[in-house]
C-alpha cells in the first residue's frame, strides 16, 4: 500500500472503543459523553476489516482506545487477529493501556503472542496519580506492571510531560524504568478534544524536558528510530533508552507508515489533520470485501503530507474536535 507520497503504509492502530476506566485530565472531560453502542464497530466488524488491511500489506497491529482491555470480549479478538501472527501475515500485534486491567490479562496476552506493550503512567505519586487520571489507583497500575513483566511482555512506558507534574519526578521516573528494565517515552500534550479546561496550564514543551534531563543525567542522541514520531537518547547511567515524542512538529511525517481507525470506523490518514473515510457504512452496506478495497484506495489517495496543530495562548480550544480517546493515541 503505497499512498501519494511514497509512503508505504504497514501500521494500523485501532481504537477498539471510547470508553476508559479513567478520565486523564488531559484526554477528557470528567462528564465524558460516550458513544452510543450501535456506533461502535462489533468486533466481528473491526476483524473484517483488520484483515483486509492485513491483506494489502499491513504486518503491525495496535490496539487502542479509550482503555482496550475494559471492552468487554477484547481477548476473543485479540486471539482472532493473534492467528494471523501464527501464520506470520501479522508480525506484530500490540497493545497501549493504561495498565489497571493487566493484573487480570497480562498472561493471556503474552500466551497469545504480545511481545510487547506500551502502558501510560505519568507519575510515580500515588496522589498525583489519581489527581490526573481522576479515577485511577496507582497501585493498581504498579501491580499491572509486574505482571507484564513476569508474563515476559517488554514494557514501555508512555509518559504525558505535564507541567507541574511530570517535571518534579524526571529522576524518579527515569530510576524507575531503569530498575525495572522498562524503556520510556515523553509525549508532549497534543490540542485533541474537548476536555472541559484549558491544555496551556499544563503545557511543558519536550526541549524543556530534555533539558533538564541532561542537568543531571548524561544522554546522547541515538539514530534508532520506529518509523513514529519518537526521538531517541541513550542514558549512559542506566543503560537503557529515553524517547520524545513531539507531534507538534513536522520532522516525522515524511516516515509515516500508519493509518489509524477509530471504534466508530472512520479511518483517519493523519492524527492531526480530518480528512477521513467512514469504513463503518462500508462494512454495513455489503458482504462484498471490493468495496472495502476500494474505500482503503480512496483513503491511500487522501494521505496528507503532513499535519498541522498547534498549541498556543491564543488558541486555547482543541486544534482538532475529536478526542483521543477515539482516535486512539
Ligand atoms: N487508555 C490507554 C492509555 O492511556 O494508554 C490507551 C489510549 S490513550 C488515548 C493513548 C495515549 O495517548 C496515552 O499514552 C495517553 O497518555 C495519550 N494521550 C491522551 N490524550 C492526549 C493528549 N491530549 N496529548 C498527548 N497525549 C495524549
Ligand atoms: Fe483513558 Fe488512556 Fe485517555 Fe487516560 S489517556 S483517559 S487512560 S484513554
Amino acid at each position: 500500500m503505497k499512498d501519494t507520497f511514497g509512503r508505504t503504509i504497514t501500521y494500523l492502530r485501532v481504537s477498539v472503543t471510547d470508553r476508559c476506566d479513567f478520565r486523564c485530565t488531559y484526554c477528557m472531560a470528567e462528564d465524558m459523553t460516550f458513544l452510543p453502542r450501535q456506533e461502535i464497530l462489533s468486533f466481528e466488524e473491526m476483524e473484517r476489516i483488520c484483515e483486509a488491511f492485513i491483506n494489502r500489506g499491513v504486518t503491525k497491529i495496535r490496539l487502542t482506545g479509550g482503555e482496550p482491555l475494559v471492552r468487554r470480549g477484547i481477548i476473543d479478538f485479540i486471539e482472532q487477529l493473534s492467528k494471523n501472527l501464527q501464520t506470520g501475515r501479522l508480525k506484530e500485534l500490540t497493545l497501549t493501556t493504561n495498565g489497571s486491567q493487566l493484573p487480570k490479562y497480562a498472561d493471556r496476552l503474552a500466551e497469545l503472542g504480545m511481545k510487547r506493550i506500551n502502558v501510560s503512567l505519568d507519575t510515580l505519586d500515588p496522589e498525583r496519580f489519581t489527581e490526573i487520571t481522576r479515577f485511577g489507583k496507582l497501585e493498581q497500575v504498579l501491580e499491572g506492571l509486574e505482571a507484564a513483566k513476569q508474563a515476559g511482555l517488554k514494557v514501555k512506558i508512555n509518559t504525558v510531560a505535564l507541567k507541574g507534574q511530570t517535571d518534579h519526578e524526571l529522576d524518579e521516573l527515569l530510576n524507575f524504568v531503569a530498575d525495572h528494565g522498562f524503556d520510556l517515552t515523553f509525549i508532549e500534550t497534543m490540542p485533541l478534544g474537548e476536555i472541559g479546561g484549558s491544555r496551556v496550564d499544563h503545557y511543558l514543551p519536550l526541549t524543556e524536558v530534555r533539558s533538564r534531563i541532561a542537568e543531571r543525567w548524561t544522554i546522547t542522541d541515538t539514530d534508532y528510530a520506529t518509523g513514529g514520531p519518537a526521538r531517541f537518547v541513550d542514558v549512559k547511567e542506566t543503560g537503557n533508552r529515553i524517547g520524545f515524542i513531539t507531534p507538534l512538529s513536522h520532522g516525522f511525517c515524511e516516515s509515516c507508515n500508519r493509518m489509524r481507525l477509530t471504534c466508530k470506523g472512520t479511518l483517519y490518514m493523519c492524527l492531526g489533520q480530518d480528512g477521513n473515510v467512514d469504513l463503518r457504512e462500508v462494512v454495513r452496506s455489503s458482504e462484498s470485501n471490493e468495496p472495502l478495497q476500494h474505500a482503503i484506495d480512496t483513503a491511500l489517495n487522501l494521505k496528507p503530507k503532513g499535519h498541522e496543530f498547534v498549541i498556543d495562548e491564543t488558541q486555547d480550544g482543541p486544534a482538532l474536535n475529536r478526542h483521543m480517546s477515539v482516535t486512539g493515541g
